[in-house]
């Protein structure tokens, strides 16, 4: 019998997405360059379905019935290349190669290109949900052809996490790098919610004065309510995990410097030449690069704060509750931002991604699910060509009801001299969106006074330049 679908690479991801396949009961080819894994597989997981183990890239390609279904999963970058440049010469017109690896959305592109070229079909496919997702139903965002979809979709749809609805999180996002993009601003999302979840802990312990645990319980009831999400209840579980060997709160004895892969940082830098603010996740990529750099934070650790102020029982109760608001509107304001990036992205490249069917393949799956997603997918059903998630009635609503704790939050937080960037910048953000007048206006004079930039009018049509170095009478450029 031909394999339905093969995967090559097969260490924790690659493994688990074969096993996933082989478990709904395809018969998956595996292969890896270190024949020792793929024997690992079929020793350990061989009864759990029907594998076909391949040690060259001539068997793995024999294997595979036609149009084949070649998933990659080896190291984004280079090693993707160099499987490519392996397995592309085996391969005839119409087979397909679909890159399950976090690749950068501009490498899809290319890749793309240079295999549609050859008749071949190039996938660039999103999946988020870390080892325990690719085993049990990730959230997979393909890119590539329509045509390719057609072929591969409902083999995808039996392996995704199904949100509640019972709707596999799994649709076409667009052409060629399409769902690499929408993966990278899915991780962009995921880096400022799991930093806005850390201001809320760090405000919650140093302005309000709790435990680690009991702020656990804390996430624990919002978990309940509308913040309800993956991110949510594992922080509940971290506050509430006790080292085995001090007998401390585990966070109390790992080291506060976060790490990062890239993806975040892909998803700021791309949002800059975009021009696409992204003030929120932005902040979340400085926060994880100033954790970790060791000798700024040493030589700034004599640097005056201000003189702390203890809050009573019920004051630090009330507090906790502004700062559920708080982190609400801030995320609301992060995804925002998010869904922004996506649409920006989807124009410049010419993609037509659904912003409200990203939504949707993110209600499982995936590490950023939650209740929250149904509710955006919701706005854009309503209004397909929202401009903005703070343009629905509903979220605009909410957040205006925040506010006033919102605001309260960020001045405890200065006051008792707890950063909270990302808090700050979501705000920032919506104060900015709201403003009447921006001092953009200023700059502009400035731009003018310095380098004869010219600006435009409020109440005139045209490009104008004042002479500041003459009689400042005002020229039209
Ligand atoms: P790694 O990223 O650690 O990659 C290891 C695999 O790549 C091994 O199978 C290795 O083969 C293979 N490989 C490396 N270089 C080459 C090469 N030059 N030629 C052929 N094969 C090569 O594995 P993961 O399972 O962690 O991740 C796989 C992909 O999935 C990555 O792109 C990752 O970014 C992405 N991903 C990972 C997630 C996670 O939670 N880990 C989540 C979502 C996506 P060998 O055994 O011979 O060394």
């Amino acid at each position: 019998t031909q394999a339905q679908i093969g995967v090559t690479g097969l260490a924790v991801m690659g493994r688990n997405l074969a096993r996933n396949l082989a478990r709904n009961g395809f018969t998956v080819a595996v292969h890896n360059r270190t024949a020792a894994r793929t024997d690992a597989l079929v020793a350990e997981f061989g009864e759990e379905g029907d594998f076909v183990a391949t040690r060259t890239a001539k068997e793995f390609v024999a294997a595979l019935e036609r149009p084949r279904r070649l998933v990659v999963m080896v190291k984004a970058g280079e090693p993707t290349d160099a499987v490519i440049d392996e397995f592309a010469p085996l391969l005839e017109p119409g087979d397909m190669i679909i890159d399950g690896g976090n690749a950068h959305f501009a490498d899809t592109r290319r890749r793309e290109r240079l295999l549609r070229e050859r008749d071949l079909h190039f996938v660039g496919t999103g999946i988020s949900g870390g080892e325990e997702g690719a085993l049990h139903g990730p959230s997979i965002m393909p890119g590539g052809s329509a045509e390719s979809y057609a072929v591969l979709g409902p083999i995808l749809e039996r392996i995704a996490a199904k949100a509640e609805d019972g709707t596999p999180c799994v649709s076409h996002v667009g052409p060629d790098g399409a769902g690499h993009f929408v993966k990278m601003v899915h991780n962009g999302i995921e880096y400022a919610d799991m930093q806005l979840i850390g201001e809320a802990y760090q405000l919650l312990r140093d302005v309000a004065g709790y435990t680690p645990g009991r702020i656990s319980d804390i996430f624990r009831t919002w978990n309940t309510g509308r913040l309800d999400s993956y991110l949510i209840e594992i922080t509940a579980e971290v506050l509430a995990h006790v080292d085995e060997y001090t007998g401390k709160p585990f966070v109390d004895v790992v080291a506060d410097a976060a790490e990062q892969k890239g993806t975040g940082r892909w998803t700021v830098q791309t949002a800059l030449d975009l021009g696409v603010p992204v003030s929120g996740i932005a902040e979340a990529v400085f926060a994880r690069s100033l954790s970790g750099h060791v000798p700024l934070r040493e030589a700034s650790r004599s640097l005056e704060g201000p003189t702390p102020r203890a809050l009573s029982e019920e004051e630090a109760a009330a507090f906790a509750d502004r700062v559920e608001q708080a982190l609400y509107a801030s995320k609301i304001m992060s995804y925002t931002q998010g869904f922004h990036e996506i649409t920006a992205g989807a124009e410049e490249y010419g993609w037509g991604i659904d912003p409200g069917a990203v939504a949707a393949l993110w209600r499982g799956g995936c590490i950023i699910r939650a209740a929250f997603l149904d509710r955006i997918r919701a706005a854009y059903d309503t209004r397909p060509d929202l401009p903005s998630l703070l343009s629905d009635a509903t979220f605009a609503r909410e957040v205006a009801d925040a506010q006033d704790d919102w605001r309260e939050v960020m001045v405890a937080a200065t006051r008792q001299g707890v950063p909270a960037p990302g808090f700050a910048a979501a705000l920032a953000y919506y104060d900015a969106l709201r403003a009447e007048r921006l001092p953009a206006a200023l700059v502009q004079g400035q731009r003018d006074f310095f380098g004869a930039h010219t600006y435009r009018r409020t109440d005139r049509e045209g490009s104008f330049h004042t002479l500041w170095g003459g009689d400042r009478s005002e020229v039209e450029a």
